[in-house]
């Protein structure tokens, strides 16, 4: 990273505050007086904890509860914006009346229509970044690897600590150098590495959703690197809350994911009843 980049990671890292009692009364006021909202909610590490084995990520009645009250109110459109591939959102969300984005955005199901899926492409790339990625599941035990439409991905959540984190960075630098002058990208995510064809994100995703809706209220929630894309991609039209700590560029940030299921719940409790008198929003 070079000094300016530095500055910035570091201007961003102080403009994110703390969600607090005051701000989150002020969003719930604007929430309950809005007559179009949009929500937009990662999923892995936001809606649900993160997992150990992504395939047992599935939500459970809390997270289905909330999600079928916020969308069950005609003013909500709700969408989940993953990482995960369509036919894990599909299985797990299909059934309600949200919009699911698969892969960032590769594939994207509206909440009354079908799977769309937005680009379309050999996968003869996915052979050489394989072979590599095989190379350092051999190399560091725990290790592996996931394939998804448009990605594949090395994770290295259940590998011992400070052997994980160093092949990573082997990974990701054997990979960069590989992907060079290719439309592929590499990603540096929580307890991954991830190399999926660029030219979408969730940010567009997001913006996309909030250009078809025109809402007056929006709230995006995320905990990843990939989140950052949206809050970038937001700003200024959205309330955006990282989940977990440290730099990023929303505006809020809550410590933990165990906080965003009772934040959600919060929006549907009217503010007069519990908050103080002396606030002024
Ligand atoms: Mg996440």
């Amino acid at each position: 990273m070079d000094q300016l980049q530095q500055v910035k990671a570091e201007q961003r890292k102080q403009k994110v505050k703390v969600l607090d009692e005051k701000t989150l009364t002020s969003i719930r006021r604007h929430y309950q007086r809005s007559g179009n909202r949009c929500l937009l909610l990662d999923y892995d590490g936001t809606l649900v904890p993160f997992s150990r084995i992504p395939s047992e990520a599935a939500p459970d009645n809390s997270v289905k509860d909330i999600l079928s009250r916020l969308s069950a109110d005609t003013r909500n459109h709700v969408a989940i914006i993953s990482g995960r591939d369509l036919s894990s959102l599909d299985r797990w969300l299909g059934s309600l009346p949200v919009t699911l984005v698969a892969e960032h955005g590769a594939s994207t199901r509206p909440r009354n229509g079908s799977w769309q899926q937005m680009v379309s492409v050999s996968d003869l790339w996915k052979d050489e970044i394989r072979r590599v990625m095989q190379a350092f599941v051999i190399r560091c035990a725990g290790s592996f690897i996931e394939e998804k439409t448009n990605t594949i991905a090395w994770h290295y959540r259940n590998t011992q600590t400070g052997l994980g984190f160093s092949r990573s960075r082997e990974l990701l630098s054997t990979l960069s150098q590989l992907i060079q002058n290719t439309t592929l990208q590499v990603i540096d995510g929580n307890k991954v590495v991830e190399v999926r064809i660029s030219g979408f994100d969730k940010g567009a995703s997001a913006l996309r959703i909030v250009g078809e809706t025109d809402p007056d209220f929006v709230l995006c929630l995320g905990d990843d690197t990939t989140d950052e894309d949206m809050f970038k991609a937001l700003e200024g039209e959205a309330y955006t809350i990282k989940v977990n700590n440290g730099a990023s560029a929303a505006q809020y940030t809550i410590l933990s994911q165990q906080q965003v299921l009772p934040l959600l719940n919060s929006l549907l409790v009217p503010v007069s009843s519990n908050t103080p008198t002396t606030e002024k929003v």
